[in-house]
């Protein structure tokens, strides 16, 4: 057997949320080493939809999904399926996914992110700070939401107070400010929401890997998928799939809709499941757009990036094995085309997994086995927003100073 690799801390995933975390464990001056078995960004992380949403206070499993699951799950044209060969699989986490939906766990989960949202921002500043390369692809134009039907304007109420309520920044707009604030929009939605303080990225892996650099440059990123992890009396051992072991005092594990495998070794059994999602892209070297618009209705998002128009989101139950399902390529298409008139052909085509809990909410802080073991994963459709924050908690928690409020994120709960 080679002698072990040694490190202060090692961060298994080098997504968004997996490289926002060692860049703040190294700027408090941990010995850290990034293991990951795919290349910066290769997950979930690589295809979404670019936006960092403060304003992504609902949590999916809400009360409205209730009266709507049965339309949803059996119309052609909805954003949300599910895989039914998968169903028996699926069943453990849907019947947690429903009982959050009651209204009284939905205000709790919505309170919980409603904090954890607020150090968007923040948690990303000094990350930025030091590497303004990373800066240069943020974009700071808001983030609109377009409303083709009165009936999804109305139902939009309940959630624009709650936003109101919580303090979260707003302008509603008529058709006619919606097609100023965006011309390609002009006559195709009734009203919108502008969420001035949501920013997006121009290319969502360029940033991590800008966010990256400085880790790289130490030599602190190793290709490595682990495959086991065990119990020292001095740390945790990782062993990956080539036989390389490391050998670190502290492990933060950030390895997205993978995670749960290497927490069960632990014996933390997490309802850890995904959210698949997709995008298509549309080469265009003049933006239609100015910032990401969601046609509500539809249900995804539409973001500018560099030289083209990606047009991100969905939700299909099913599994991370499963191959991607062709149906949901041609809806984004289809809808996007009846939104924005596209003429130009599909250029490129992803699916990616979302970590997600049944609460809506990412599991951050130890394990309750193993203290040595961090947890920051689950970040469902907000990760991007949120691993600038998440980061900065992990390096929180591992100096003993994590605020109060992260309990709701602890892996207890379930
Ligand atoms: C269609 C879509 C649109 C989205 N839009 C947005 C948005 O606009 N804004 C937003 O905030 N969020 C958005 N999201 C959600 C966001 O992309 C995810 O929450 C986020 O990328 C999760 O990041 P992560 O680092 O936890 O996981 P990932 O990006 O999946 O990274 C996990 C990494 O861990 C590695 N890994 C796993 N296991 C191991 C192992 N055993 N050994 C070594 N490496 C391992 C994987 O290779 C991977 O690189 C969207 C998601 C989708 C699918």
């Amino acid at each position: 057997m080679t002698s072990p690799v040694h490190c202060e801390i090692a961060v298994i995933g080098a997504g968004v949320v997996g490289v926002a975390t060692a860049r703040w464990l190294r700027r408090q001056g941990y010995d850290v080493l990034l293991l990951e078995r795919d290349g910066i960004a290769a997950g979930a992380s690589y295809g979404n939809a670019g936006t960092l949403a403060p304003y992504g206070v609902m949590p999916i499993a809400q009360p409205a999904l209730l009266g709507a699951i049965p339309s949803l799950l059996f119309s052609r044209e909805s954003p949300f399926v599910i895989n039914w060969a998968r169903l028996p699989r699926l069943m453990p986490w849907l019947v947690r996914f429903l009982n959050e939906c009651r209204t009284s766990r939905c205000a709790l989960n919505t309170q919980a992110l409603s904090r954890i949202l607020q150090h968007t921002y923040s948690g990303y500043a000094p990350l930025l700070q030091e590497t303004p390369q990373a800066d240069l692809h943020l974009r700071h134009k808001g983030c609109l939401y377009a409303y083709g039907t009165t009936n999804g304007f109305a139902a939009a109420q309940a959630a624009i107070e709650l936003r109101r309520s919580l303090g979260i920044a707003q302008e509603i707009l008529d058709a006619d400010q919606l097609g100023q604030l965006e011309p390609a929009l002009a006559g195709k939605a009734l009203a919108g929401i502008l969420f001035p303080e949501s920013s997006h990225m121009d290319d969502p892996k360029a940033f991590i890997e800008a966010l990256a650099a400085p880790l790289i440059a130490d030599g602190a990123l190793r290709t490595a998928h682990i495959t086991r992890v065990q119990r020292q009396p001095d740390g945790l051992r990782l062993l990956d799939a080539a036989g390389t072991h490391y050998h670190a005092q502290r492990v933060v594990l950030c390895g997205g809709a993978w995670s749960a495998g290497l927490a069960r070794q632990l014996g933390d059994h997490i309802p850890l499941d995904t959210e698949r999602g997709y995008h298509i892209e549309f080469d265009l070297p003049e933006p239609l757009l100015e910032r990401p618009c969601c046609p509500v209705e539809s249900a995804f998002y539409m973001t500018p990036m560099a030289g083209r128009l990606r047009v991100a989101g969905t939700v299909e139950l099913g599994s991370i094995k499963d191959p991607a399902n062709t149906q949901r390529f041609d809806y984004l298409e289809r809808h996007v085309r009846r939104v924005m008139g596209l003429s130009q052909p599909v250029a490129r085509r992803w699916l990616g997994f979302r970590p997600s809990l049944p609460d809506s909410l990412p599991v951050i802080g130890p394990s309750p086995n193993e203290p040595r073991m961090i947890y920051a994963f689950g970040h469902q459709h907000l990760g991007l927003t949120l691993a600038g924050a998440t980061g900065q908690l992990v390096a929180d928690c591992i100096a003993g100073k994590a605020p109060d409020w992260l309990q709701d994120f602890s892996v207890q709960r379930f």
